[in-house]
């Protein structure tokens, strides 16, 4: 038997935030607006019914704002560093920023852990949270953290549930499983265990084929809780299943395509093929200066190109930072800019650290 773990806890859309949702349409994108109401709708006619997965996708290629509203700064850094490890394989982008439209704001007030699934965040008032982490701080292992933050934003990207799948099988003790999660740490309401391990989806609205017991979306399954020799672990990373099924929800990604945190601290990189062009996406918060930097044994050069406009080149650099390094420092106007990085030599690879912060 495994140590009481803490559960994440479902989220589920009340009809007056449907309501209130609907209302702001107005104020954004065409593209966010048609999700908004995607999502809001299926809900309206039959109340009933389970939210499902296929309303709530966001669109390949999309930029999903994040901007944390509390939160002990080095543990937002590790949040957002873990949660990218989503985009190795879907394609879409984070950005980490201070934008009040973000679609997804993070706080660590709340007890629980939770995150709405995928474009339901678009239904939730601009100033309250989308996802929250209610157990992680200063003090968290990295363990802990990777696994929370990963199924979190699994939810965020769409995922429901592994446990909910309609095609799974899981033969629960029910009893013991009311037991458990009503006692220390989640003290849960029959109705919530009801509500976060027993209620499946429809099967026609999802798109998994079969229940992997491997997925970061399963909650542990300790022995005592189903009926027979059925156990799951505490599932710490993305399954290969779960980094194929993300990869088909949200198809075409291009590879290196990621988000970058300002004063993030450098992320470890590299050119793994001739010819390769890394590509960064950063959020300039407020009108400054700022430097992008990479370090380490490579010969690479930077362009940098924004704000908004991703044709218009702002800088190139070969060698200004340490060694063979590039190194580009600009006063820029608030936005989104991408970084590229390549190379001196197109028939090299090699590793490197880039980093973005603010000042010179
Ligand atoms: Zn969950």
């Amino acid at each position: 038997m495994q140590d009481h773990a803490h559960s994440c806890i479902d989220r589920i859309i009340t009809p007056e935030e449907r309501v209130s949702a609907m209302a702001r349409r107005s104020g954004l994108s065409g593209r966010r607006s048609r999700q908004l109401a995607r999502a809001a709708e299926p809900m309206a006619p039959r109340p009933a019914r389970m939210a499902l997965v296929g309303e709530k996708l966001w669109d390949p290629g999309d930029v999903l704002r994040v901007r944390f509203l509390d939160g002990d700064p080095d543990v937002q850094v590790r949040v957002a560093n873990c949660a990218r490890e989503w985009l190795d394989h879907a394609n879409l982008s984070f950005e980490f920023g201070t934008s009040p439209e973000a679609e997804v704001r993070i706080s660590f007030q709340e007890r629980g852990s939770w995150s709405y699934i995928g474009t339901d965040a678009l239904l939730i008032d601009g100033n309250r949270a989308t996802m929250n982490y209610g157990w992680l701080d200063a003090a968290t292992g990295d363990e802990e953290l990777t696994r929370v933050v990963l199924h979190e934003f699994g939810h965020c990207l769409g995922c429901i549930h592994e446990h909910q799948n309609p095609a799974g099988n899981i033969p629960w003790d029910r009893d013991a499983v009311y037991a458990y999660y009503g006692g220390s740490p989640n003290f849960w309401s029959r109705d919530q265990v009801d509500q976060n391990l027993f209620r499946k989806y429809d099967v026609d609205r999802t798109r998994f084929t079969e229940l992997d017991l491997e997925s970061i979306m399963l909650y542990p399954i300790p022995t005592e809780h189903p009926v027979g020799d059925f156990e799951v672990g505490s599932n710490g990373e993305l399954s290969e299943r779960d980094q194929e099924f993300i990869a088909t929800i949200y198809p075409g990604r291009v590879p290196s395509v990621q988000g970058l945190v300002l004063d993030g601290g450098p992320l470890e990189a590299g050119i793994g093929s001739h010819g390769e062009v890394d590509t960064y996406v950063v959020g300039v918060p407020e009108y400054g200066v700022y430097t992008f930097l990479t370090e380490g044994p490579s010969d690479v050069v930077m362009s940098l190109f924004g704000p908004d406009d991703l044709g218009l080149l702002v800088g190139e650099d070969d060698d200004s930072g340490p060694g063979l390094n590039a190194s580009i420092t600009r006063a820029l106007e608030p936005g989104t800019y991408e970084v590229h990085v390549r190379h001196y030599w197109s028939d090299r690879t090699g590793k490197y650290r880039i980093s973005f912060s603010e000042g010179t």
